[in-house]
């Protein structure tokens, strides 16, 4: 077995969890974790449901000091909801502090672009290489992914210090907008009495985000709102939604490089959410058993993937009737509908743990599709819209 250290490569999200719980709960194992950017985490805010954090990270959420919240809303028409749930956020700031301050010096590196790995090294853009047991790939999203048929949630969200029109609570769907572009929402996320993070959201089968223009929408959406004050950070996604695909084109058996976070498709299909399954990969990762050969962590995490794909089969047969069966601008009354279900269901649902009763109340009541266009989207006719 080739010597050398753990070698956790990119220290994003999924890289930065795995490091910080490793150093947690088996200090005396050797790793170095690699990142190509000038600070660990990069330029967000992760948010997630209370009920999406696993019990085995609690605490490992905690040492990142989110900012939480007793209650969430939604609002569809005239239709809104507070939701007895709670809601957390992490700064990308957090998460880069918690490495610094907990994880030694020579088991971290900025600055430092990866060009190539496998599964016992890493290739630096500068020349070098680093040599270890072996090797996680922690790289992030990179667009397309192998062997998956993907839709997108697209956004730009703009940070603003406000002088009014900051709710108490955050607004996780406001689906009152105009439907452009897909099922589109507002995003608010009040950090402070003065401070609130503004999105404009929209589900799509195209990945191409005109930020100028959508940057646009959220200033005329704030200030719809009432929100006045002085915009700030800018944030953009596009994230994956998964709706269908073949897990062995995509992770074929016969890699040996372990992977994690968006690398290894570990996000919710409806989402495009990681978080909570970042949390759950790296409390299981810390708790394996030393040694952590490459084969073994291959194994391990290939093995939570394809769980994870067959646990999400629901998910992906929801996305196709979303997106194959309803034209963009129906798209809404499927969430609608969703949203007249009880809170636990809700939970369930966004923590990834739905029932078979759960499945069975999403899929009842008058369908907000038409059924010949669910029955052609369930054959896997693509629709003709692009959107
Ligand atoms: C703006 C935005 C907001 C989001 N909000 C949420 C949210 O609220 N909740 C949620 O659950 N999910 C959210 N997501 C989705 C997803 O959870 C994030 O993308 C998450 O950061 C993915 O984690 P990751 O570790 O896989 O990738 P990343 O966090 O992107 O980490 C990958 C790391 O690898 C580094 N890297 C990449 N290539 C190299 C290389 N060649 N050499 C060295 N280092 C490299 C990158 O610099 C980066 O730090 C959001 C995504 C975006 C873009």
């Amino acid at each position: 077995m080739c010597k050398g250290p753990l070698i956790i490569a990119g220290g994003g999200l999924a890289g930065g969890l795995a490091a910080l719980a490793l150093q947690r709960a088996q200090p005396e194992i050797e790793f170095v974790l690699v990142e190509g950017g000038s600070s660990f985490g990069g330029n967000h805010t992760w948010s997630c449901f209370d009920t999406d954090v696993p019990p085995s990270a609690a605490e490992l959420l905690a040492s990142l000091s989110p900012r939480r919240w007793p209650a969430h809303q939604v609002r569809f028409g005239a239709h809104s909801r507070t939701i007895e749930i709670g809601y957390l956020s992490v700064a990308s700031e957090r998460l880069h502090e918690a490495i610094i301050a907990h994880i030694p010096p020579e088991r971290r590196r900025l600055d430092s672009a990866i060009a190539r790995l496998a599964a016992d090294h890493v290739a630096l853009a500068d020349g070098s290489e680093i040599a270890g047991s072996a090797v996680i790939d922690c790289r992030g999203p990179a667009g397309p992914m192998p062997g998956m048929e993907l839709a997108w949630q697209n956004f730009v969200g703009i940070e603003y210090d406000a002088t009014s029109g900051v709710p108490a609570v955050p607004m996780v769907m406001d689906a009152t907008p105009d439907q452009i572009g897909g099922y589109r929402f507002v995003y608010l996320l009040p950090f402070a009495a003065d401070r609130v993070l503004v999105e404009d959201t929209y589900y799509t089968l195209d990945p191409a985000l005109d930020v100028p223009t959508v940057s646009d929408r959220v200033a005329a959406l704030a200030a719809e709102r009432g929100i006045t004050g002085t915009p700030g950070r800018t944030e953009t996604g596009v994230l994956p939604l998964a709706l269908d695909g073949d897990p062995a084109v995509f992770w074929p058996e016969s890699d040996p490089v372990p992977r994690l976070g968006m690398a290894g498709a570990f996000f919710h299909p409806t989402t495009g959410y990681s978080i909570g399954l970042a949390l759950r990969n790296a409390a299981e990762l810390a708790a394996l058993p030393n040694p952590l050969s490459a084969p073994v962590l291959a194994q391990w995490s290939r093995g939570a993937f394809l769980r994870h794909w067959q646990a999400t089969s629901f998910f992906r047969l929801l996305n196709r009737m979303l997106f194959w069966a309803a034209p963009p601008g129906e798209r809404r009354r499927i969430f609608a509908h969703f949203y007249r279900l009880d809170a636990d269901t809700v939970a369930r649902f966004y923590s990834g743990q739905l029932t078979a009763l759960d499945k069975l109340r999403i899929l009842s009541g008058k369908p907000p599709v038409g059924v010949g266009a669910a029955m052609m989207a369930l054959a896997g006719r693509r629709p003709s819209w692009r959107q």
